[in-house]
């Protein structure tokens, strides 16, 4: 499985990609499914290069960076499914259009923090880990943020939200002026 690069900006509620043309020229689109698969971040730079005033303001983003993050913990998540007895579902990288589906039905919101995420910080998560038996498909994909996503890992929403409520009072039980602190933004809520 293939990690590929686009070029995107976003422009108000519309994200904008580079599609390089036969010729070598860069043409913008609307159109997910034009955008230029780029093999390296190299190479979409190249293309910055070439056009540099129309690209400026361009990233390049790496499709699935969930993906390259969660390719590192396969090994962990392979061994916590088999010790759980799951037949765990081979890890896949989403296609642009169901990439953009998830970010558009939640209008670019972390579903775990519910902070807006731009268009290219956003990752998608599995509801369900894969690693508990979740599926690759629609209904168990959410759009997180890569922070909330790389969080999680291998639990459930409801438990990493648990966990984080854990160490914040444990620390709070230790530390009197983390205390403090955390009941002053509290109370600021
Ligand atoms: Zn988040």
């Amino acid at each position: 499985m293939e990690t590929f690069y686009i070029l995107a900006r976003q422009n108000g509620n519309a994200i904008q990609y580079v599609e390089v043309t036969k010729t070598g020229g860069t043409k913008i689109t609307t159109d997910p499914k034009s955008a230029t698969q780029f093999k390296s971040e190299e190479a979409a730079e190249k293309q910055k290069k070439h056009a540099p005033k129309k690209l400026k303001n361009y990233k390049i983003i790496p499709q699935n960076p969930e993906f390259i993050l969660e390719v590192e913990n396969q090994d962990t998540d392979q061994k916590q499914a088999e010790e759980a007895g799951i037949v765990m579902e081979k890890r896949k990288s989403f296609s642009q259009n169901v990439r953009n589906k998830i970010y558009n039905d939640a209008e670019g919101h972390c579903a775990i923090c519910g902070q807006f995420v731009p268009y290219d910080a956003f990752t998608v998560d599995h509801i369900i880990p894969l690693a508990k038996g979740g599926s690759n498909n629609a209904e168990n994909l959410q759009c997180t943020c890569l922070f909330c996503n790389q969080l999680k890992g291998s639990l459930n929403d409801d438990e990493m939200i648990e966990k984080i409520v854990d160490i914040l009072l444990m620390k709070a039980k230790n530390d009197k002026k983390f205390q403090k602190k955390l009941s002053k933004k509290l109370k600021k809520l």
